[in-house]
């Protein structure tokens, strides 16, 4: 592998901007190597040669004439395969769109082009973004490329792949449950979850509106909070978008952390961490305390109840979002209808995978009369205690610490028979979402097997600056 392309996203900018390297024999590069491994990893649903190229030419004018670049041109990106990149395919990785051509930009792919970063490729997901393991894909199934019979994470599995291989220096994802942190975890990247509504939802496909956020993946905190500043920013598209200015958040990186107070979740410290992950985050705290922080235990007793909450709330969402999948609108249509209702529900039940069925039958249950109040009006009032909890305990501490997963990528096919065992793979990062703060999956170390770990930080809403300084600091002694 050519060596530039395991440098970090702010090295390769500033070589091009210094002229060591052209943005079009950076992004041959990125693309070469996603032709030389890619058969294996299974990291991309498609490789955007031709709209690559095409910007990193206008990169290289830029360097020809003397401009000034924006940030990260020129430096080779991957996209989740759920967010519209106009004249690609954007199949969210399900049967049913396997064919759909994006009519127009989602708001993060307008931005990635107004900066000139190259997208390579659509970048391999679970079906819909629903999934831990990447394994729901209708297309392949994505493989670890720290082990290639281990699962890379999911739901944005290709994404985190693609960056831990080298195929490209940046990746954005979504994040409804964990699908940006879990997958970063697992494959040893950065991972980050924003706050709700920092970045706009416009143009990625949706699966649970009140949960979704975009997201980067990088290897480094400094390019991960870099991307976060292309991305973010108000949208008049997105009526959830915040409407405040985009930060520098890379801005307080080296800001000394002493005196500041981090709080371990001990309700996610429990027996069901294994051994390796459990060292990984006491040596964290070790870390953190030789910064000067001061680190204290917490306890978050209703967070057990997340991924309960996560499951009723997420698939009545998604029952209501998928609904416009149709056979009439959007993607695959059956071949030969009796009527109109029998179109819809061969339409449907041609095109969606197991997983994404069972999610709209249990949201579709979750919202019927007779049983909202039950579930779905119980789940909202629950998700309102968590997020108080969590309020209340940022009275007391700045930033809270756990393992993003109990556990390292596990083997291809290990918990694909049981839905609930896959469920349990996000009992540590659903809360953020439920609860709207930024968190963010930092490498910490290698289990005996020498699979990643994931170290999990999560701070107030709007508290991204903080949030990288924390990372950055950490990521600096940790390994
Ligand atoms: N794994 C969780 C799920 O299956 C989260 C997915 C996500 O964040 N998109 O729903």
């Amino acid at each position: 592998m050519e060596e530039i392309l395991k440098k970090s996203a702010a090295q390769q900018s500033k070589m091009i901007a210094d002229k060591e390297i052209t943005a079009t024999e950076l992004t041959e590069c990125a693309l070469s190597r996603i032709s030389e491994v890619d058969e294996k990893i299974g990291a991309f649903n498609s490789v955007t040669r031709e709209i690559a190229l095409e910007t990193a030419g206008k990169v290289d004018e830029m360097v020809a004439k003397g401009e000034e670049l924006p940030l990260l041109a020129g430096v080779p990106l991957a996209l989740k395969d759920n967010m519209n990149l106009i004249g690609s395919k954007t199949t969210a990785s399900s049967k049913i769109l396997e064919n759909f051509v994006s009519p127009y930009n989602a708001t993060v792919t307008q931005k990635l082009s107004d900066n000139c970063i190259p997208i390579v490729g659509k970048a391999n997901l679970d079906e819909f973004a629903m999934g831990s393991s990447n394994e729901n894909s209708a297309f392949k199934k994505v493989h670890n490329p720290w082990n290639l019979s281990k699962v890379p994470g999911g739901s944005s599995g290709g994404s985190a792949a693609s960056v831990a291989s080298c195929e490209a220096a940046l990746a954005l994802g979504s994040d409804t449950g964990g699908s940006i942190r879990l997958p970063a975890s697992f494959c040893g990247v950065v991972g980050m979850k924003p706050t709700y509504g920092r970045v706009s939802r416009y143009g990625l496909i949706a699966f649970a509106s009140s949960l979704d956020q975009i997201g980067p993946f990088a290897r480094t905190v400094e390019d991960a909070a870099l991307l976060l500043e292309v991305i973010s920013g108000h949208d008049s598209h997105d009526s959830t978008s915040l409407n405040l200015p985009v930060e520098k958040f890379a801005q307080h990186l080296n800001d000394d952390i002493k005196g500041k107070k981090i709080g371990v979740i001990t309700d996610l410290m429990t027996d069901a961490v294994s051994e390796d992950v459990r060292k990984a985050i006491e040596h964290a705290v070790d870390v953190y305390k030789s910064l000067g922080t001061e680190v204290v235990e917490v306890s978050l007793p209703k967070l057990k109840y997340s991924i309960g909450i996560y499951y009723i709330l997420a698939t009545a969402e998604c029952s209501s979002n998928l609904a416009r999948f149709d056979g009439v609108r959007y993607g695959h249509r059956t071949a030969n209808p009796e009527n109109l209702i029998d179109l819809y529900c061969k339409s449907r039940a041609e095109g969606f995978g197991d997983e994404v069925k069972r999610r709209i039958m249990l949201g579709t249950y979750a919202l019927s009369s007779g049983y909202y109040d039950a579930y779905y009006k119980k789940a909202q009032q629950m998700r309102k205690l968590v997020a108080e909890e969590f309020n209340e305990v940022f009275k007391r501490v700045d930033a809270l610490i756990a393992p993003t997963c109990p556990n390292t990528a596990f083997d291809l096919g290990a918990r694909t028979e049981d839905p609930l065992a896959m469920y349990l793979t996000d009992i540590a990062t659903i809360c953020a979402n439920l609860v709207g703060i930024p968190a963010m999956s930092v490498p910490a170390g290698f289990d005996s097997d020498g699979m990643p770990i994931g170290l999990q930080i999560m701070t107030p809403q709007l508290a991204e600056s903080l949030l990288f300084n924390i990372g950055y600091q950490f990521e600096q002694l940790c390994c």
